[in-house]
């Protein structure tokens, strides 16, 4: 049985990498102050920048890689179609601003319309089947939003049903490792239960790294330009690089809560223990692709399918086939699996990747991988993960993070209460710091938001048809 795409997924929610379009040097030396740093040019960095701009003052970008985008980011030059090893889907086209900006900047944007199927064994699950795993998503997601209501924070697996019988194995991947990067029983109740419906998923052909780099291309900044030591008050901010250092009345720091939490930037005084422990109670969990070029559609299956299988065990993954029309097809892999499998290195995803699909399809399927590539996210020293989901009890660490720090304010995914772990929810803060920033130094009145702040769409309420929580990565 075919489903629909607001179906299992709507229940859900590096590196070798061409720099994408406009990823590009500072040309001239480093400037030596700004009103306001910027430090790192993800989703989150260019949102605040450009908002920054709009005000009419000066900002500096400083990132540590060497292109715009961080956990966006489009590889053009392994396959012969654009490949996103991080984040490839947006959400909420209503009011997501990237997918207007995106279409200004000449991009092409649209709704993908994922087909869904349930593999069991080497067979396609039959609709009742289907249905009975359905069921089993509802139920479950509804015991989560239960659970969340309770005294005190619970993981969500701790308040799972106990009779979800073959399809409780499925319940747990489709809505901890592939929607979180983690386990349910490392997953807040309360933070699941409060995430932003994330169900549709509109892609940028170009990729969703190519479309941030664009958003960056007129943006000042500095690549290749890791800031080491911020030294910080409540007056102003100095931060230093390799190419020098920079002095500004603000800082807006949007790396990751890995990051953060890892010591690479020195702060002097060190950042306040509050923000430090806010930090580690949102950990990136684990989520990879591995590509694989399958050519002449040897699994059978439609253009952007998307496949998932009965599983008794935590050694499954998810399949993104023949994306965009190409014969790319992208075996995902997430939460503790993913991690200890992204931790043996590369071939041994390949490996894994090619023995998960045999299983699925048959030997003669994977027979003909004409190229591979895995993204590592753990290992990558910018980044340090994939995304943030709060530990039981960590879902108000959120709101803590976006307190000002001095002059300095963080943003990025994990500040953001209900699209966390979402491109949308990190150029959102970014866009939220910048104002703050902005405020700060004098530059925006003091009465509130310039702009209205988008209405948090909790997720649609249990359905069989929809199936809340679900994600799309
Ligand atoms: C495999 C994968 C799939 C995903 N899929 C989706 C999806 O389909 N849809 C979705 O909405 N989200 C998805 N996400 C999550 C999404 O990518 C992130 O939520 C979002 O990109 C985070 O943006 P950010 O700006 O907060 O952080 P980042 O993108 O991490 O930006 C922080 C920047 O800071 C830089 N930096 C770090 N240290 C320093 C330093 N010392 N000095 C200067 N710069 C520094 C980093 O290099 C980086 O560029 C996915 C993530 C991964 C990894």
């Amino acid at each position: 049985m075919t489903m629909t795409r607001r179906d299992f997924l709507s229940a859900s929610a590096a590196l070798a990498a061409a720099p994408a379009l406009g990823a590009r040097a500072w040309g001239a030396p480093l400037p030596r102050e700004a009103d306001i740093v910027v430090i790192g040019a993800g989703a989150a960095g260019i949102a605040a920048a450009r908002r920054i701009m709009a005000a009419n003052r000066r900002v500096i970008v400083v990132e540590a890689t060497g292109q715009i985008g961080g956990r966006c980011l489009t590889d053009t030059a392994t396959f012969d179609v654009p490949f996103d090893r991080g984040a490839r889907w947006m959400h909420n086209p209503d009011t997501n601003p990237m997918i207007r900006l995106g279409r200004n900047a000449g991009l092409d944007i649209s709704p993908v319309p994922l087909g869904q199927k349930i593999r069991i064994g080497r067979r396609n699950a039959r609709a009742g089947e289907t249905e009975e795993f359905l069921a089993a998503l509802v139920r479950a997601n509804r015991a989560i939003d239960d659970g969340s209501r309770g005294r005190a924070d619970v993981s969500c697996a701790s308040v799972l049903p106990k009779d979800l019988g073959d399809w409780a194995g499925t319940v747990e991947f489709v809505l901890g490792a592939n929607a979180t990067g983690k386990d349910l029983k490392d997953i807040s109740a309360i933070d699941r239960a409060r995430a932003q419906d994330r169900n549709a998923a509109i892609a940028c052909r170009q990729g969703l790294g190519a479309l941030i780099a664009k958003l960056g291309a007129q943006v000042p900044l500095a690549l290749s330009t890791p800031a080491s030591r911020i030294a910080w008050s409540g007056r102003d901010v100095t931060v230093d690089t390799p190419a020098g250092k920079i002095a500004a009345r603000a800082a807006i720091v949007t790396v990751s809560s890995n990051v953060l939490t890892a010591g690479n930037i020195k702060f002097t005084p060190d950042i306040p223990t509050r923000q430090l422990d806010a930090a580690s109670r949102l950990s990136l969990g684990s989520y990879d692709h591995i590509a694989l070029q399958l050519p002449g559609n040897p699994l059978g299956l439609a253009r952007d399918d998307i496949i998932i299988e009965q599983s008794n065990s935590t050694r499954t993954a998810l399949l993104f086939a023949n994306m965009g029309s190409s014969s790319l097809c992208s075996i995902d892999v997430a939460g503790s699996f993913g991690r200890d499998l992204s931790a043996q290195g590369e071939p041994a995803m390949v490996a894994f990747a090619v023995e998960w699909l045999t299983r699925l399809f048959g030997s003669e399927a994977v027979s003909g991988v004409k190229k591979s590539s895995a993204t590592r996210w753990n290992a990558a020293p910018f980044a340090l993960g994939a995304m943030s989901s709060a530990v039981p009890g960590g879902q108000p660490s959120r709101k803590v993070l976006t307190e000002p720090i001095g002059c300095m304010f963080l943003a990025g995914e994990a500040t953001h209460e209900t699209l966390w772990g979402t491109v949308d929810g990190a150029w959102e803060s970014g866009e939220r710091a910048a104002e703050a920033a902005l405020r700060r130094i004098g530059a925006l009145r003091d009465t509130g938001p310039a702009a209205p702040a988008r209405v948090p769409k909790r997720r649609a309420a249990p359905a069989r048809s929809a199936l809340p929580g679900a994600r799309i990565n």
